[in-house]
């Protein structure tokens, strides 16, 4: 059997699709996200599923100990869980942005905590955060946005560094437009309705599966072998 991996975000879009896959080949599964029916749903065998709020770094770690203490230690760890609210910056609730700062920056850092120190120790793991194109350049109505997944790219590669001598790999995956849950929470209806335009102008974008399948790729290469960074989107997307 493979060794437990660790998807927060695994409700819906992307989360749920590496789940699958990764079920599919093998691995035990510790899935967390605020929907726990969604996630029990996905009837994977060895799998634990718990409502974990990621900024609850006591809940997130609890729910690690859990899922270790019957799959044992942790090996990949997912940091997925994201959200998108997108508005131009000066009519933006700062409500807005203070919950993608939350979610998407201190959200992966409460992931990467739990799991960096049992790695090192191990000299083993592999740490996945979803960043995005959005993460290296900036959009319209995307500026909080762009914020937390420039953060991200910059404490992905920051802690690539650290982790390196103690053979663990920090992959990046960068997504361009995919078909997810992720923009139905956009609260400002000339933006979504912009985003969807725009959606239908390339002729569509990628799956979750797609995102999932590049996922499955760089994770189950050798160990000694990281992908620093992947980019991924529809090839009909020029921005
Ligand atoms: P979805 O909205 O479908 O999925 C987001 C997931 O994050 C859900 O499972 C949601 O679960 C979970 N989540 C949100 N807030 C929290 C929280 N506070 N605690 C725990 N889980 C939370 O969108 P995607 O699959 O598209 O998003 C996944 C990642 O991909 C995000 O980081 C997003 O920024 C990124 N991304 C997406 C792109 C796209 O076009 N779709 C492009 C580039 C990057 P629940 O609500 O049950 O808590």
């Amino acid at each position: 059997m493979k060794k437990l991996a660790v998807i927060t975000g695994a409700s819906s879009g992307f989360g749920a699709a590496i789940a699958k896959r990764l079920s599919a080949q093998g691995y035990p599964l510790l899935l967390l996200a605020r929907r726990l029916d969604a996630m029990e749903a996905l009837a994977l065998p060895n799998t634990l599923c718990r409502a974990v709020d990621v900024c609850d770094a006591i809940g997130f770690e609890q729910a690690v100990q859990e899922a270790e203490s019957e799959y044992g230690a942790v090996d990949c760890l997912i940091n997925n869980a994201g959200v998108m609210l997108l508005s131009e910056l000066d009519v933006q609730d700062p409500k807005e942005w203070q919950t993608m700062i939350d979610v998407n920056i201190s959200g992966v850092l409460n992931g990467m905590k739990v799991v960096m120190a049992g790695m090192k120790q191990r000299r083993c793991g592999t740490i996945v955060n979803i960043s995005s194109l959005a993460g290296q350049k900036s959009y319209e109505f995307h500026a909080a946005y762009c914020a937390t997944k420039y953060a991200v790219h910059g404490l992905t590669e920051a802690t690539r560094w650290e982790l390196a001598p103690h053979n663990v790999r920090v992959i990046e995956i960068s997504p361009g437009a995919a078909e997810t849950e992720l923009i139905s929470h956009i609260s400002v209806p000339e933006v979504l309705e912009d985003y969807q335009n725009w959606k239908a102008s390339i002729g569509g974008v990628i799956s979750a599966d797609d995102v999932a399948a590049a996922i499955e790729f760089a994770i189950t290469l050798p160990q000694s072998v990281c992908v620093r960074d992947l980019k991924i989107a529809p090839t009909k997307q020029q921005n």
